[in-house]
């Protein structure tokens, strides 16, 4: 039934692979293809099935990839690589007539900035050529927008406050790792915090603002207001929203390590000149830092993602808040990667089921509060990311 090609073969890929081959009911055909191929021969391996195909391919260039499409013929591609390889695969998708799932939006390599802009910019092509790309379907951006969208549907007339809380309270047991792609993370922190009210973006300092937030099963956390990507589609797609922000929660160790990273000059994205060579400090720092797909084996703990929310419903003020706990371990018993791998990964391989069931088919570009949350909800509690509600208790934010 479903022909899938899957690029990266990261933390993020591994999972994306392990869970596709689990479904093989709706996944017919499946291929890994990446940078790399090794590592897509070592998933195929883990996961003991060699049927799925892989494949090297260098995602930067539209001609590699039209020519892969054109021999596997995928009917969607799960794109795990990075963001910087967005906008390339989604050309060569136009161009061979493929459809398109991403976990993160498209970031310019010589510029940490994000935007749905670029991407958006796709969606008359995508339409015109009767092709669904699905954007952002990870935990956060995915399963947020996801919560967003059932809260929407089932629980208010009118979101007004919207608060996106991101725990993790894991331990790996190193003194600085990040949890997924060293370079992205790093660039997506040390920006400016941003949140949307009324009507308006405002600006902070770099995690200036913070407050403790109580995680469930966690307890209280020290939470940073930072800028993610899904505020930006969140309150286009729901324009009652009064406020949206998002928090995420970092151990002082974290953010000890992080400021001397920055005041050192090893978060630098320009070329330097070593030795007569040019580098790029956080290509560099990412090459020696701990690979995120290693964390696994040690990690401890659990983290804890969900939306809390304050609207009306008939006329009266309700608050929800509706959040999965996932366990580091547990990911690492089946997948082999850890919870943040684990937690992208899952909303991924559902949002393509989504896709191949036809219950999320329409053509153009579309982020995933668009679509009927209820089947993909239903799919979290099966696929291993169950999730919980709470009403009308103290938001705290
Ligand atoms: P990794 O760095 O572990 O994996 C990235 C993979 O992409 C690697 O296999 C890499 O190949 C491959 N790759 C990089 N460049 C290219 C290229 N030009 N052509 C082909 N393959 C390439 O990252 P993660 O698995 O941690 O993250 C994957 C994606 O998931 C990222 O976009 C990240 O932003 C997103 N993400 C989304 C989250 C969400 O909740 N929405 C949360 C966490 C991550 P190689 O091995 O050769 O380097």
């Amino acid at each position: 039934m479903g022909r899938v090609l899957i690029i990266g073969a990261g933390g993020v890929g591994t999972v994306v692979a392990h869970k596709v081959a689990q479904n093989s009911d709706i996944f017919t055909d499946i291929m890994i293809a990446s940078r790399t191929r090794s590592k897509c021969d070592a998933i195929v391996e883990a996961i003991g099935n060699p049927a799925i195909q892989t494949a090297q391919v260098d995602a930067d260039h539209v001609e590699e990839l039209v020519a892969l499409f054109n021999n596997f013929k995928p009917e969607l591609v799960i794109n795990v690589a990075l963001p910087y390889q967005d906008l390339t695969i989604m050309e060569a998708c136009l161009q061979a007539g493929v459809n398109y799932l991403d976990t993160a939006n498209y970031e310019p390599l010589d510029e940490a900035h994000f935007e749905y802009s670029w991407q958006w910019a796709y969606h008359e092509r995508f339409q015109e050529a009767g092709l669904t790309a699905i954007l952002g379907c990870g935990f956060d951006p995915g399963v947020s927008g996801i919560f967003t969208a059932y809260a929407a549907k089932h629980y208010f007339d009118e979101i007004h406050y919207l608060d996106i809380v991101d725990c993790n309270a894991g331990d790996h047991h190193k003194a600085f790792a990040t949890n997924f792609n060293p370079e992205i993370n790093i660039r997506e922190i040390t920006q400016k915090g941003r949140y949307y009210e009324n009507g308006k973006w405002v600006e902070t300092g770099s995690l200036e603002i913070h407050q403790p937030v109580t995680y469930p099963h966690i307890g209280p956390k020290e939470s940073y207001l930072l800028y993610h990507e899904e505020l930006e589609s969140l309150v286009k797609n729901y324009p009652t929203i009064k406020r949206a922000r998002f928090w995420m929660t970092f151990g002082q160790e974290y953010l000890t390590h992080l400021r001397v990273i920055q005041n050192i000059g090893m978060a630098r994205i320009d070329e330097i000149d070593y030795n007569g060579q040019k580098i790029v400090p956080i290509q560099f720092l990412k090459a020696v830092l701990p690979n995120p797909q290693d964390l696994g084996e040690n990690y401890t703990g659990e983290t804890s993602i969900g939306c809390r929310i304050r609207g009306i419903k008939d006329g009266k003020e309700h608050t929800y808040y509706v959040y999965n706990n996932c366990s580091h371990e547990a990911a690492y018993k089946e997948t082999g990667m850890q919870g943040v791998s684990y937690t992208t990964g899952v909303p991924a391989m559902i949002g393509a089921m989504m896709y191949f069931k036809g219950l999320w088919k329409r053509p153009g570009v579309n982020n995933v509060e668009e679509f009927d949350p209820d089947p993909f909800m239903e799919q979290l509690n099966k696929q291993g990311l169950p999730w919980h509600e709470e009403f009308d208790k103290d938001l705290e934010l």
